[in-house]
């Protein structure tokens, strides 16, 4: 069936109308809404209808591009009922939407605190406006295709507006208490200074790190240690108070996802931390390139939606619309980065020159755009011919892809770190990647197979990213730094072999049954 579906163009699903054959084609890349509109039309009732399917058994099939085909012998029986009067009255889905809406506020009530409510509340009353806007466009019936599409976008945009509230609100509930910024004096306070033993100093300084032992003010208080250890307070003097709520700014906007959230801007940058001490790269780039790389991986990831680039393009998202389809998370990192710097009480390099600023930035964007992996091979494909004969660190075109390959390196380096650190990540990439996909399916949109959790495990995740990624990429970087060998390379090759070893044994056939098992006794 799934075979038929994906060779087939067009789906060809069979209704039972009220004893009333009827068939309906659509592409497997139409929306829900799409199907139900169709079905709506055969049914002869309103769009707005609600629409169940049966099968042959009595069990209710869910509608939506993915739905299971039928046969003609075997048509689904369609049910449809209109909706009551109070919902009837013109709006439909912008009516519909309101109800959601009043549900998930009055959820929030029921569960939260009075700043919680008000939050809601301005939530609640901005999509209101939208919504009389859409409803609006929607009274005349017979939009043109092209509007149709735009209403639809628009919808799934506040779709998308009510998912990011709800989680950025229970974000907030989580971290008001010492990230929030609108109470910086407050939060300042509370923010406590951490007595960092000598012990930890120089553990930090360890891919081998263990990152899962520090709560959020402790993660702040190592990121400004490394600031300072560097000398990069002292490089661009920046105010350590400014520091503070530069790193708190940034914290508040990392969302909850469960794989890009501050915690993985935290394990960038001490990976960073850890090779410029591995590397000895001050011996080689200015302090002020050594700030860049810091900076840009604390900001790398900045108020990602924990939905890939191909989400956004797929889905059409406001954020792929602005940036033209070009690495759109990439871009909203970065802006998001030079929105928080623009505020004077942020702005770590308020004190730099001019010309410095500009060099900062420069060097800030390439590298957070640098870390879009639909631009792997092009980024390692230069830093390769850099290094032949010889890599010159005097030349700005080849320290810059220096650079971006060491972002890139830190970006996607959980598998370095030792087995018991690197392991929970890869659930939680799965669960964000599940996550993308479960919405792809209901949203109608293409699936990535390396998303999909009917097709991808854990070891197969990570079998062919260490083999094909990971460990090529630290091996060129080893031929400039050979300490990366035994320090970055070697835990890879180990990571590898136990994950095959892993898939090996979830392949294996099940334990003999009981009775094989005292056939065996008896055979010795
Ligand atoms: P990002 O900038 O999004 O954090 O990192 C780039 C991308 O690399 C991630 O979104 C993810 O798709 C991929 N990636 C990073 N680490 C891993 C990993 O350990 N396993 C796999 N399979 N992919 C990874
Ligand atoms: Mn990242």
């Amino acid at each position: 069936m799934g075979n038929a579906s994906s060779i087939e163009p067009t789906k060809t699903i069979f209704l039972d109308i009220d004893g009333k054959k009827e068939k309906i084609m659509f592409s497997r890349h139409c929306g829900t809404r799409d199907i139900h509109d169709l079905i709506a039309h055969a049914a002869g009732v309103s769009r707005y209808a609600e629409i169940s399917l049966k099968d042959s058994t009595g069990a209710f099939v869910s509608l939506n591009p993915t739905m299971p085909i039928n046969t003609q012998s075997s048509p689904y029986k369609v049910t449809s009922k209109e909706p009551s009067p109070t919902t009837e009255s013109s709006n439909g889905d912008g009516e519909v939407f309101t109800q959601v809406l009043s549900q998930v506020a009055s959820q929030f009530n029921n569960q939260f605190s009075k700043e919680g409510v008000f939050k809601v509340e301005e939530i609640k009353t901005d999509i209101a406006t939208r919504l009389s806007a859409l409803e609006r466009k929607m009274e005349l019936e017979g939009l043109k295709a092209v509007e149709i599409e735009k209403c639809k976008r628009d919808i799934s945009d506040i779709k998308d507006q009510i998912w990011n509230a709800q989680k950025k609100f229970v974000d907030f509930n989580r971290l008001s208490r010492d990230t929030h910024i609108m109470n910086r004096k407050q939060t300042l306070s509370t923010y406590r200074k951490y007595t960092l033993s000598q012990e930890t100093i120089e553990y930090l300084k360890q891919p081998t790190f263990d990152i899962w032992h520090w709560e959020p003010n402790e993660m702040l208080s190592l990121l400004e240690h490394m600031f300072h250890e560097l000398g990069l307070v002292a490089e661009f003097n920046i105010n350590p108070i400014t520091l503070k709520r530069f790193f708190l700014c940034v914290q508040e906007n990392y969302r909850n996802n469960p794989f890009h959230n501050f915690r993985h801007c935290f394990c960038v940058t001490q990976m960073m931390y850890g090779m410029i001490h591995l590397c000895h790269l001050w011996e080689v780039m200015t302090r002020e390139d050594l700030g860049i790389l810091m900076t840009a991986c604390v900001c790398h990831d900045l108020d990602h939606p924990g939905y890939n680039n191909t989400y956004q393009i797929n889905a059409r998202t406001e954020l792929a619309i602005r940036y033209n389809d070009i690495s759109p998370l990439e871009n909203h990192h970065c802006a998001v980065a030079f929105k928080i710097l623009s505020n004077p009480e942020c702005n770590i390099f308020a004190n730099v020159d001019k010309d410095t600023f500009k060099r900062i930035r420069a060097g800030i964007t390439m590298l957070i755009l640098a870390t879009d992996m639909a631009r792997h091979g092009e980024i390692m494909d230069n830093f390769k011919m850099k290094l032949e004969p010889e890599f010159d660190y005097k030349n700005k075109d080849s320290l810059d892809t220096l650079k971006m390959v060491l972002i890139k390196c830190c970006d996607i380096s959980n598998e370095v770190r030792p087995m018991e650190v690197s392991e929970p990540w890869v659930d939680c990439l799965l669960e964000e990647y599940f996550n993308q996909s479960d919405r792809e399916k209901m949203e109608g949109l293409p699936v990535a197979p390396f998303m999909d959790r009917d097709k991808v495990t854990k070891p197969t995740a990570q079998i062919g990213f260490i083999k094909f990624v990971l460990i090529p990429m630290f091996e060129t970087v080893a031929k400039l730094f050979p300490v990366i060998d035994s320090t970055m390379v070697e835990p890879l090759r180990i990571a590898r072999d136990r994950y095959e070893d892993m898939k090996e044994k979830n392949s294996m056939p099940p334990p003999p049954s009981q009775s094989n098992k005292k056939k065996t006794v008896t055979e010795k």
